[in-house]
């Protein structure tokens, strides 16, 4: 495990194939299927599909146009039909399990999801000029989770590799749906996880700005609720018999005034977004429907339940004034929940050790919200310890952007970390 240099090549190379083919949450169909192939060649024993996700758990899944799309594309590109079959109503996402022995657990998280934006076109952006860009039009990996996939991948051959070193119970977790926080806890809901002693997360480039830069784990992470409302009034003619209707786009518009006039919170940081409203059908007649798209999120659990229970009064008293039927639907969800500090520590010392950075953290405040909180808050409850890592990358552009890219040996550098961390738990460093 001390030669992870002859991996880098391969690593960038798995990168740069996730990154042309990237898959939005819940349609990871192809990205599942050669991450299942993969892991299969290596020796683990697998699990996929309804067998790992909690159909009432899982939410924000994509409309069944979204999932038949990216469904024929994975045919198109070589899944297997009946392998597609499994998965394909948005059961994504592999649980791979290596027993070697007696003693502690240990799992890693790796999310393989991608953001629905359109990747750059111009030849300045590097994935572009060098031949890796998205093909799937309007989608890319602009948050690096291409990136974990090749980190895990290459880290499940390293272990497979050594497996003769080491001992107790591997669990590598390449979970669906992180954006939009909707993946994590459809997976823990399922009860197929043992008792993990030890788990880690990590995030390419996150609150590290150079490549230098590592943080042994992440702080701050901000709880939210994503959820849909919809709206139902009743259509009629607006200079005929505007009386006769229900008006759902206004019924929506001051819903939105609602929100954003619930009050700040004195205990700490609450935010409420509404970041997509969809309503009416035609320019001269109520409108009959309306939906919004809207977040909350609070510095801790319960302010972020205070922004949520606030907005569901004003959907309620809103709709009821205005004689809208309504539905609220939950599309995500994430916690706010803090690392464990031993493991933080011994994190931290590894990343000394290592001479890979210049730069070494304790801790990073996280300007946003991240789903492997279940796994910490899971982990933790069960007596065991969690910690999420930030590894530094010279990040461009911003995350989330068209021109989202990042340095390619960052991944080598946080493999390394991964295999310390694994040489030091189980044989004493
Ligand atoms: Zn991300």
């Amino acid at each position: 495990m001390n030669n992870i240099d002859k991996y880098s090549n391969k690593l960038i190379d798995c990168r740069r194939k996730f990154h042309m083919y990237p898959e939005p949450g819940w349609c990871e169909f192809r990205t599942t299927y050669i991450i299942y192939n993969k892991l299969k060649e290596l020796g683990y024993e697998l699990k996929y599909g309804r067998d790992i996700i909690e159909e009432s758990s899982r939410h924000g899944v994509p409309d069944g146009k979204t999932l038949q799309h990216f469904a024929k594309l994975a045919l198109e590109n070589g899944v297997d039909a009946n392998f597609l079959n499994e998965i394909k109503d948005g059961f994504t996402g592999v649980v791979a399990e290596l027993n070697i022995s007696e003693g502690p657990t240990v799992a890693f998280r790796f999310d393989i999801d991608c953001v629905k934006i359109k990747e750059a076109d111009d030849e300045n952006h590097r994935p572009r000029q060098l031949g890796f860009a998205s093909v799937n039009d309007g989608y890319a990996h602009s948050c690096g989770h291409d990136g974990h996939i090749a980190i895990g991948l290459t880290f499940a051959e390293i272990i497979a590799n050594n497996k003769h070193l080491l001992k107790g119970k591997i669990i590598l977790i390449f979970q669906p749906a992180e954006e939009g926080v909707r993946g994590a806890k459809a997976i823990i809901d399922k009860g197929i996880l043992p008792k993990i002693d030890y788990m880690f997360g990590g995030h390419i480039g996150l609150s590290t700005e150079s490549i230098g830069s590592f943080s042994a784990s992440g702080s701050g992470f901000l709880a939210s609720k994503k959820f849909d409302v919809i709206l139902k009034g009743k259509a009629s003619h607006a200079a005929n018999s505007p009386e006769k209707g229900i008006n759902a786009l206004l019924a929506a518009n001051s819903i939105i005034s609602g929100f954003y006039n619930i009050p700040r919170h004195s205990q700490g940081l609450t935010m409420i977004n509404v970041g997509v409203i969809n309503a009416g059908s035609f320019r001269s007649a109520i409108p009959e429907n309306a939906e919004l798209q809207a977040e909350v999120r609070g510095e801790n659990n319960e302010l972020s339940s205070y922004m949520y229970e606030k907005a569901v009064d004003i959907v309620h008293n809103i709709s009821k004034a205005y004689g809208c039927q309504y539905k609220i639907i939950e599309a995500g969800s994430s916690l706010s929940e803090d690392c464990s500090p031993e493991l933080v520590d011994m994190v931290h010392n590894i990343a000394e050790k290592s001479g890979l950075y210049n730069n070494i953290y304790k801790t990073r405040q996280i300007n946003g919200s991240e789903d492997f909180t279940y796994f910490i808050k899971h982990v933790k409850d069960d007596g065991g310890q969690a910690v999420y890592m930030l590894w530094g990358a010279d990040i461009k552009d911003s995350f989330h952007s068209s021109h989202f890219d990042f340095s390619e040996e960052s991944m080598v550098k946080a493999l390394t970390v991964l295999c310390e961390l694994l040489k030091n738990i189980f044989m004493g460093g």
